[in-house]
């Protein structure tokens, strides 16, 4: 069929999926509810666990729906191979452990996801793995904490909640430096913002569940390999069996091979596609969030129950010169952060919001609304809240794409009774 080639990325979006002969003409894949595929021949089946045909064995190893959104993850970010995995913890921790081994350290920025945080401080200690954290905006601190059992520098595009935004491509040269991988988690960012593997980075991670779904209508994790990182180094002498049998590609098949399929950690064909109806309107969608967080961040500068505005796209940020450029002035992404001037007012403003939802995701189409001191920190010590500027005062706003006016008017509405 038909290859729309040389579009820009709104156009790409909508095309990603193009029929296909198998598919007779629909636009967007089969759900392929099934859980094995019957093969004609006994040496058919034998030449799939070879490795020598693609064709489908065990939904647990490959599945064609899913198949069509690793496709479409690979095109969007610029990369060449993709796997699709049940939720974007299953991608970070799959990707992690295909590169570490007992004894390993890797370098990772402070703001961090929570879950990533609690898998790489806590859970990683317990297989003899040291994660040294350090402010991935300070590229002194990143190569200073580089040793020689490092096996890579970690980040996210946008830190969540801390709204840092660390330079992927200087990351990426200090990295390389040092022979070693960028890996990034771009949720925040989507290809729409930004796509970190033009900018160097060697493997990128979504969690499809927040913009790239972008209804809060189902789970889901991608890692995307870049295909360009040398993996023959002494460093890396443990990936020859990956490297003699995928090339450029050791990284991903040792992420499918060891981890991804032998932790089970399968992603739902329908999940997967959901995912791509979510993506057709992924560049429509993100062009309203930014500019939705834009005037919701304004509008929350002016107002007097309010200390502070954590967000990328407002003039006064450290970051907003380096996002600006980052993001070729797209936009500064749909999450942000305010502290209230009296802390104990937190609960009663959640409380009195009538459109924003109370709940704990992000990148949905509705804008939401959360309490990360009280909620997805409620059981850290206060300080590791402080360490990760978890303030009693804050609260998360995920702006979705409703009219900006009437955003605001419930926030003004519900901070009206905080004073
Ligand atoms: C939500 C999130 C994750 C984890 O994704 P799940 O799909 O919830 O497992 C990872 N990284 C970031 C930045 C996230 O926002």
């Amino acid at each position: 069929m038909k290859k729309p080639d040389g579009h820009a990325f709104s156009t790409r979006v909508v095309h990603h999926t193009r029929p296909v002969a198998e598919w007779q003409g629909a636009t967007l894949p089969p759900i392929f509810q099934t859980t094995a595929f019957a093969h004609d021949t006994a040496e058919n089946l034998s030449n799939a666990f070879a490795g020598k045909n693609a064709d489908p064995i065990y939904s647990r190893l490959t599945n064609p729906t899913n198949q069509a959104l690793e496709k479409v993850m690979a095109g969007l970010e610029g990369g060449a191979g993709t796997i699709a995995m049940a939720s974007g913890m299953a991608a970070v921790a799959n990707t992690c452990m295909a590169l570490l081994r007992a004894g390993d350290e890797f370098v990772a920025g402070t703001s961090l996801f929570m879950s990533t945080y609690q898998l790489f401080a806590g859970i990683f200690k317990k297989y003899g793995i040291t994660v040294r954290a350090v402010n991935p905006l300070d590229l002194d601190a990143v190569n200073n904490a580089v040793t020689d059992k490092t096996r890579f520098v970690y980040i996210e595009t946008i830190g969540n909640p801390v709204m840092d935004v660390p330079d992927i491509r200087a990351l990426a040269d200090l990295a390389h430096g040092h022979g070693l991988p960028l890996v990034v988690d771009n949720t925040l960012g989507t290809p729409f913002l930004c796509r970190p593997l033009e900018l160097g980075a060697d493997a990128v991670i979504h969690s499809t569940t927040k913009y790239l779904c972008g209804h809060g209508a189902a789970m889901g994790g991608v890692v995307i390999d870049g295909g360009a990182f040398d993996w023959t180094q002494e460093r890396f002498a443990d990936f020859a069996p990956f490297v003699d049998r995928k090339g450029r590609l050791a990284l991903l098949d040792r992420i499918w091979r060891e981890h991804h399929i032998n932790f089970g950690t399968t992603q739902a064909p329908f999940h997967s596609y959901l995912t791509l109806i979510g993506i057709d309107t992924l560049a429509l969608r993100m062009e309203r969030h930014v500019a939705n967080a834009m005037v919701v961040a304004r509008f929350l500068a002016t107002r007097p129950e309010v200390a502070w505005v954590n967000y990328p796209g407002l003039e006064d940020h450290p970051c907003h010169g380096l996002a600006a450029r980052q993001f070729e002035s797209k936009g500064f992404g749909g999450l942000l952060t305010f502290g209230l001037k009296d802390p104990a007012a937190c609960p009663g403003f959640i409380n009195r919001l009538k459109l924003v939802l109370h709940l704990a995701n992000l990148g949905d189409c509705r804008t939401l609304a959360i309490h990360p001191f009280s909620t997805q920190y409620v059981s850290f010590d206060d300080a590791t809240r402080k360490k990760l500027a978890i303030g009693p005062e804050m609260v998360r706003l995920s702006v979705g794409i409703e009219n900006p006016d009437d955003i605001c008017a419930d926030i003004a509405q519900a901070l009206e009774q905080c004073r």
